[in-house]
């Protein structure tokens, strides 16, 4: 029986989180996602333009990735009911695994139930107490916690700050590191930037380092192929691991993935803890992964109609006088200061027709609040037009402009 004095204390959490602005509600969305959703409002249904679905090229809701994991379920059944390495897995888990392992030119991969289980397990396994990761200080809370499961000694650099980066390397070789593994995100989420990896890659080449990265927001829809930022910074052939998700562009299913040469693959699948003792993905989400990634390969089409939706929206806010932070993704932070000042405009959008997200601490840093924005293939051009004009009405009543 839990005592009252600790849910009272859970209670007084809460209640200063609501004070402070702090506290996150989720709506309903009362069917499937898309550039358009139904969000379900007192008993009945409101149409909404999304702006902040993960679903860059727009297969979240992809007929052919539908039928492709009915299929499965016909064919493979529902559920494993068992972790990989004792009954679950089939023939269509190999199929993923090696199909990653193919689009990113690595030698293999190794599918998680996410990816955040992906980064818990990708450093214990592989490094100890003699060595070293350099950490970019806007990595993924996932890395960060990974990070933590593991012995190595610890080290973090600004953000893209390859001077800091160049000094905590010497610094880590001085303190006798072995082997040392820089590690970064592709794409920096919240910010919606690409992680300077030619920088990176050359410093780690000239310590002798090696480098991971989380391509989370960028496997699928950014660099040629939609093979991510390696490709789009011409670093394929220099980065050591790859970690991913299939819960974004790869058809916002869920499950994660590493690919890495044939050695690391191998020892993750022996000694890598949320892979040995958790549940083997669903069958119906392994064959719609695999039919997203054939999706992706090919869809220039889609890869053009997004650049140029984050071209246009960037240009219509900055035009009325809206801070943006710069950068060259689909993902477009509109900065608000305040967390209530998120909190307000977030609903202003949504009064509005336009569905959005305020961050603020402690997933951004305090007095850094914003809008996040996602581009989708799934917008058209008339949805990003009816959003940027929301944005500008709705920050004049607010005053931000
Ligand atoms: C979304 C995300 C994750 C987590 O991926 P899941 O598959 O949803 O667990 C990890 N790292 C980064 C950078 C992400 O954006």
């Amino acid at each position: 029986m839990m005592q009252d004095a600790f849910i009272e204390k859970l209670e007084t959490t809460l209640a200063e989180l609501k004070a402070g602005g702090l506290f996150k509600t989720e709506r309903l969305i009362a069917g499937p996602q898309g550039g358009h959703v139904d969000v379900a409002l007192n008993g009945e249904k409101r149409p909404f333009v999304n702006l902040c679905a993960n679903n860059y090229l727009g297969l979240a809701n992809h007929p052919e990735i539908v039928a492709a994991a009915k299929a499965a379920m016909d064919d493979f059944g529902f559920g494993m009911a068992s972790v990989r390495f004792i009954c679950g897995t089939q023939t269509l888990h190999r199929d993923l695994e090696q199909r990653v392992a193919q689009y990113l030119r690595t030698d293999d991969a190794i599918l998680f139930a996410a990816c955040f289980d992906a980064n818990g397990g990708l450093f214990e396994p592989l490094l100890g107490e003699d060595d070293a990761i350099v950490s970019d200080a806007l990595n993924h809370a996932s890395i960060i916690d990974g990070i933590r499961l593991c012995k190595a000694k610890r080290y973090r650099f600004a953000n893209g700050d390859m001077d800091e980066l160049d000094d905590r390397l010497k610094q880590a070789r001085s303190d006798g590191a072995r082997t040392i593994l820089i590690a970064t995100d592709g794409v920096f989420s919240m910010d919606g930037h690409v992680a300077k990896l030619g920088a990176i890659c050359d410093l780690a080449e000239r310590h002798g380092a090696m480098v991971m990265i989380d391509d989370c927001h960028a496997t699928g829809h950014l660099g040629d192929g939609g093979r991510g930022t390696p490709a789009l910074t011409g670093v394929e052939d220099r980065v050591d691991i790859i970690s991913g998700t299939f819960g974004k562009t790869l058809g916002g299913g869920i499950g994660g993935f590493i690919a890495a040469r044939q050695p690391v693959i191998d020892l993750y699948r022996q000694k890598a803890r949320p892979y040995l003792f958790s549940n083997s993905l669903p069958p119906p989400t392994v064959a719609g992964a695999l039919k997203a990634i054939d999706i992706a390969e090919k869809a220039d089409d889609r890869r053009a109609l997004l650049a140029s939706h984050a071209s246009r929206f960037r240009a219509a806010l900055t035009d009325a006088g809206f801070d943006l932070i710069a950068g060259d993704t689909p993902i477009v932070p509109v900065m608000v200061g305040d967390a209530e000042r998120a909190q307000q405009m977030a609903s202003a959008l949504g009064a509005r027709g336009v569905y959005v997200a305020g961050f603020f601490y402690p997933v951004v840093p305090m007095g850094k609040a914003r809008i996040r924005t996602q581009m989708s293939a799934a917008l058209t051009d008339a949805d990003i037009t009816f959003a940027a004009d929301a944005f500008i009405d709705a920050g004049k009543q607010l005053g931000l402009i």
